[in-house]
């Protein structure tokens, strides 16, 4: 039986994967030096209270502006970090930069309370043994009540190790720190988890927000989520809601929170604060 010859790779794509290779190998690179340089910021998204238009919390997001490659999205130098192991590194660095400007905003009177901060976290952190009580003792370090930080982790990020990642989050929610599912509805995580896992905030992904106001099916998967979480005793934060039609649709199915470009995109410290005087109920019926 004559086999046919195996084509050589074509040019085309030895070009294309040198070229990832050579970016990936820069990023690594500038990366290493980012925090140094003092080249990341955290920019905060507010998250609104559903029932009070008031603002309920805020999302810590990461921003790098590299001095050799500009600026570089999260999507892309996230996933390299998490490659190179910088994650660690700079996912500390998140934490304590969030915990406080936390401590500042609560003792100038920007916040108050009920206001809680959330950061996200890699499963390459929460897959690091010391991971919980290190965060615990950062956030003793910090001087900011523990019941006002929240933590978000992604659905696969958990499914990584799951007894591993229940063991952390057991840990953390014994010290009072809030745990919320990011993206929720996208990994593959199953529902059976959720009633052994300490959650108490289902973050709803963008993908069914979307088309919410068009699509029948993402509201019946809208529906059925805020449901299940109030069977569960969580809470729900719609992500990416852009548009009033959304926001109606969220009250009317009861959703706790909503986050999105309506109200505000991430925004730097001096905006942030600017947001958090105003209000939203400007945009509430
Ligand atoms: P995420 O945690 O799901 O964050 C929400 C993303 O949606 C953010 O993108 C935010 O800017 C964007 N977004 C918020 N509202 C809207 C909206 O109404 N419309 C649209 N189109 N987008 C909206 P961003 O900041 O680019 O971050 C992307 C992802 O990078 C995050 O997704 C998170 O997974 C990751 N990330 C960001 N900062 C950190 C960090 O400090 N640590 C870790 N481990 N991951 C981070
Ligand atoms: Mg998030
Ligand atoms: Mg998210
Ligand atoms: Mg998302």
């Amino acid at each position: 039986l004559a086999l046919p010859d195996v084509p050589a790779a074509p040019r085309a794509y030895d070009a294309a994967l040198e070229q990832e290779l050579q970016r990936r190998q820069t990023l690594r690179e500038a990366l290493s030096q980012a925090r140094d340089r003092q080249e990341l910021t955290l920019f905060y998204q507010p998250k609104v209270d559903i029932a009070s238009g008031r603002l309920s919390g805020a999302e810590a997001l990461l921003r790098w502006h590299s001095e050799t490659l500009g600026p570089v999205s999260p999507a892309e130098f996230i996933p390299a970090a998490e490659r190179s192991g910088e994650i660690l590194a700079i996912g500390e660095w998140v934490q304590a930069q969030a915990l406080a400007q936390l401590r500042d905003w609560l003792q100038r009177g920007v916040v108050n309370e009920d206001f809680s901060l959330a950061f996200n976290t890699s499963s390459v952190q929460l897959m690091q043994p010391d991971y919980a009580p290190r965060l615990v003792a950062q956030v003793e370090a910090a001087g900011v009540p523990p019941g006002m930080v929240e933590v978000e982790v992604t659905e696969s990020g958990l499914m990584e190790d799951v007894e591993l990642a229940r063991a952390q989050l057991q840990y953390l929610a014994e010290a009072g720190i809030a745990i919320a599912i990011d993206d929720f509805g996208t990994g593959y995580s199953s529902l059976a988890y959720l009633k052994t896992l300490p959650v108490s905030v289902l973050k709803i992904d963008r993908a069914f927000i979307r088309e919410l106001h068009t699509q029948a099916q993402d509201r019946r998967l809208v529906e059925t989520v805020i449901d299940m979480a109030r069977h569960f005793r969580c809470g729900t934060v719609a992500e990416g809601v852009e548009l009033p039609e959304q926001l109606t649709l969220l009250q009317s199915m009861g959703c706790g929170q909503v986050q999105g470009f309506l109200f505000a995109p991430p925004l730097k410290v001096s905006a942030f604060e600017q947001m958090a005087g105003l209000g939203f109920s400007h945009l509430f019926a």
